[in-house]
């Protein structure tokens, strides 16, 4: 029998691997017929390793979400410890792992925040942000930008804007509008000032049009991820929280891919002074050791519900492998200078060499970001800006990976998102493998 899993026997390769994940496992976002998965077996830090004998710098982070890397020994110690104390609890009960790690995530929030609800991961982190702004206002609709990705359930599936949201549109009063973009504007801007105001005009009138009494909430990606790491210009955060307050609407970041040190500060909303209502995070809170999210809720929206039932749960909120990983990852985090390090890498290392990659090659059109957190757009020429074709970005994207590279590749881009632990030696290594793979 060829998918026979003979893993106890020694006879595992990455054939074997991929044989019987091909015969049982379904794929997040894919048509499954063509798939052929890579394989890993192991990690360490930045690198992993398949079971053929092969090594790759990741410099993916996974889903942009392995901030401290692969398997930190103190975070992978702490499951372990509490697994033997507690493997799992309800979450109507107390337990120490969870009020610990929701005391350590307020201390890192803007003043005035006050509890944490905990969830799965980041899309329901976003539902339940969406539930608590129309409970909390008794409004119906929620704006969020084309250029965005808040996850793959309900709303939040409903709340994002690219392609996949499409087949899913199944929650209701849901509003899009389009974010700023100056490489792309929407706006016919020439520079970032334009770009800015012309979004807050946009979105000052979508606000208008729809009827501001009848929107809960306005959820934006601090630094949309996905969409292409599109850093906001000077202002337009600021401008949005004003739009916010102005017509009473409840003001959420998705801080799930941005957050937890990936711009080089605990949470991207630091870079542009704007303090929301409620914060969504996930990935980088632990690193995905045990899946987690969350919203972090501020006082006034917590203490509505200190009289008012709310309506959403989970059986695994605040699970305590999870709440565990939590807390280790946060203090390895701040003990080993994390955030520090992602801020001078992308300062020292990535955007330099990344600017230097772009005066080499005239396929790149633009590159952007910051800490460890970057996005090379890859064009047809750069009087066109036309993206790059599929076929081109996928010859590209092997190239890489053949030199031993994990990239991290969407649509026409290669979003560059190392662990926030990355050397500078690795950080420039593997700018050269782009490098080469560009000049290939
Ligand atoms: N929000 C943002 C900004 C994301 O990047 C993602 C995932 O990539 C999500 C939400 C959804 O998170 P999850 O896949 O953990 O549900």
């Amino acid at each position: 029998m060829t998918n026979r899993d003979t893993s106890r026997t020694g006879t595992v390769n990455n054939d074997h691997v991929r044989a019987l994940d091909r015969a049982g496992v379904f794929h997040s976002w894919s048509a499954q017929g063509a798939l052929q998965p890579m394989v890993f077996k192991g990690g360490e830090g930045c690198r992993l390793w398949d079971y053929d004998g092969r090594d790759y710098l990741d410099f993916s982070s996974q889903l942009v979400n392995t901030n401290i890397g692969h398997q930190h020994p103190r975070v992978i110690e702490a499951i372990k410890a509490q697994a033997d104390e507690l493997a799992t609890i309800a979450p109507a009960h107390a337990n120490l792992a969870r009020g610990r790690a929701a005391r350590k995530i307020l201390d890192l929030a803007p003043a005035g925040f006050s509890k944490v609800f905990f969830t799965n991961a980041g899309a329901d982190a976003n539902e339940n942000a969406i539930r608590m702004a129309r409970a909390v206002t008794g409004r119906e609709k929620i704006l969020s930008a084309y250029r965005s990705y808040h996850g793959g359930t309900g709303s939040a599936i409903a709340a994002t804007g690219d392609f996949r949201r499409v087949p899913n549109e199944f929650s209701r009063g849901h509003v899009r509008f389009f974010n700023p973009f100056l490489y792309r504007s929407e706006f016919w801007a020439g520079n970032e000032e334009e770009e800015c105001q012309r979004a807050l005009h946009h979105l000052r009138r979508v606000i208008e049009c729809e009827g501001p009494a009848s929107i809960a909430g306005l959820l934006l990606e601090t630094i949309p991820g996905t969409a292409g790491v599109l850093v906001p210009p000077r202002g337009y955060l600021k401008g949005v929280r004003a739009l916010a307050d102005e017509f009473g609407i409840v003001l959420i970041l998705d801080e799930v891919m941005a957050g937890f040190g990936r711009t080089g500060k605990w949470l991207a909303l630091e870079h542009f002074g704007v303090v929301p209502d409620l914060i969504t995070f996930a990935k980088g809170v632990n690193s995905g050791y045990v899946p987690a999210g969350g919203v972090i809720i501020n006082e006034r929206i917590a203490s509505h519900f200190d009289e008012e039932m709310f309506y959403g749960g989970l059986t695994y909120s605040g699970h305590p492998l999870a709440m565990a990983a939590i807390c280790a990852t946060l203090e390895v985090m701040e003990q080993e200078d994390v955030v520090g390090n992602a801020a001078s890498i992308g300062e020292s290392v990535l955007t330099p060499g990344l600017e230097r990659l772009r005066d080499k090659h005239d396929i790149i059109g633009e590159v952007r970001g910051l800490g460890v957190f970057h996005a090379i757009e890859l064009v047809e020429s750069r009087q066109s800006r036309a993206p790059l074709p599929a076929a081109e970005v996928a010859r590209l994207k092997q190239a890489m990976i053949d030199r031993g590279l994990l990239p991290f590749v969407v649509a026409n881009r290669i979003h560059v998102v190392p662990p926030c632990i990355i050397s500078p030696s690795e950080a420039r290594q593997g700018l050269e493998i782009i490098d080469e793979a560009l000049a290939g």
